[in-house]
């Protein structure tokens, strides 16, 4: 299958990260790059370069506000004396109850969820170039071919419509579904990634048309902790057309399978014309967050079982972290999903 994917996606390349407050290196390296192209390739893909497509199709899902503060910020902290060579945040308001702030902390305060999303001056072109590759699998999937995988990095999901979040600045899946919606009457997105797809549910939360669906560690003790738990069902118009999964920790591939056949119980129910998988490889035994036990095989048994749903897919990269086998795993579930797995 076609492969998208652009130079400038990997750019970006984020130094800082708070994890129970002790500073890490930021895990979303443009290292993953490499090891997720050879992954693609491995599986026989295509590697091509996606078109500029404007602000169009990522103003479709994000705020006016939220666009001009990521593509703006960086400069502006730089006029900050003693400020952070990157942008990350250090106040938050508590409900957003008051007025938009006006400066650069401010607003970072407002538009970032965390600290794990740093803002150098690479990070808005990377993103937009993440994104299009989205928007050109979808649109390739439009055009007739059974499935497109876009190599999203950085990855999107934690993002929602104007707020930054876990490594995420735009929603490239909620891009995608968005783009199919052109054509589709009912798009559902299918998130497998390990941690729960907070941006992509608050994006369609109230909305009927984009069926959102996650399996992921239980949230109870586990990032996004606020979002991900079964109870949120969507609200107005979009009761009910969000379905939460959460797992046990270290749930292994027996158990992940099981899950996603109550998934896809759900998903056949809403008769989608259109399927979106964010694919996060980091629910790998084996990934540096260790929060579930998907194994290397189990991801071609998870891409078989999707491709059986018999829908034209677009397969957007999520998370995945740096692992001997992350390449491995990309090839696994790109094979499997062909019914070429070995
Ligand atoms: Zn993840």
């Amino acid at each position: 299958m076609k492969t998208f994917y652009a130079e400038e996606q990997k750019r970006h390349d984020p130094k800082a990260f708070l994890s129970s407050g002790a500073a890490q290196p930021n895990p979303e390296q443009p290292e993953r790059v490499e090891r997720l192209l050879a992954g693609a390739e491995a599986a026989g893909c295509e590697i091509v370069r996606p078109r500029n497509h404007g602000l169009g199709p990522v103003a479709a899902v994000h705020t006016p506000e939220y666009l001009d503060f990521l593509e703006h910020i960086y400069t502006r902290w730089q006029r900050i004396d003693g400020a952070s060579a990157e942008v990350i945040p250090n106040i938050h308001p508590i409900a957003r109850s008051g007025s938009y702030p006006a400066s650069a902390v401010g607003q970072a305060g407002y538009h970032m969820a965390d600290t794990a999303c740093p803002i150098s001056g690479e990070t808005w072109q990377s993103a937009l170039w993440s994104a299009w590759s989205a928007v050109e699998a979808a649109e390739v999937v439009m055009s007739g071919a059974p499935a497109a995988y876009a190599l999203c990095r950085p990855p999107g999901h934690h993002a929602f419509a104007d707020v930054a979040g876990g490594f995420c600045f735009i929603n490239n899946s909620a891009v995608a579904a968005q783009v199919l919606r052109r054509t589709a009457s009912r798009v559902a997105i299918l998130d497998v990634d390990l941690h729960h797809g907070n941006g992509t549910q608050g994006i369609f939360y109230a909305r009927p048309d984009v069926l959102t669906v996650s399996l992921h560690a239980d949230p109870v003790r586990f990032y996004p902790f606020f979002w991900g738990h079964a109870d949120e069902r969507g609200e107005g118009s979009g009761l009910g057309y969000n379905f939460n999964l959460p797992l046990p920790r270290k749930s292994t591939d027996a158990a992940f399978l099981e899950a996603l056949e109550v998934a896809f119980q759900r998903i056949r129910a809403f008769s989608p014309d259109a399927l979106v998988v964010a694919l996060g490889l980091d629910p790998f035994e084996g990934d540096p967050f260790g929060g579930l036990s998907v194994t290397t095989p189990g991801f071609a048994r998870i891409g078989e079982a999707i491709a059986k749903l018999g829908l034209p897919t677009v397969i957007v990269q999520e998370g995945g972290y740096l692992c001997d086998e992350l390449g491995d795993n990309l090839t696994a579930f790109l094979t499997g999903f062909d019914g070429k797995a070995r």
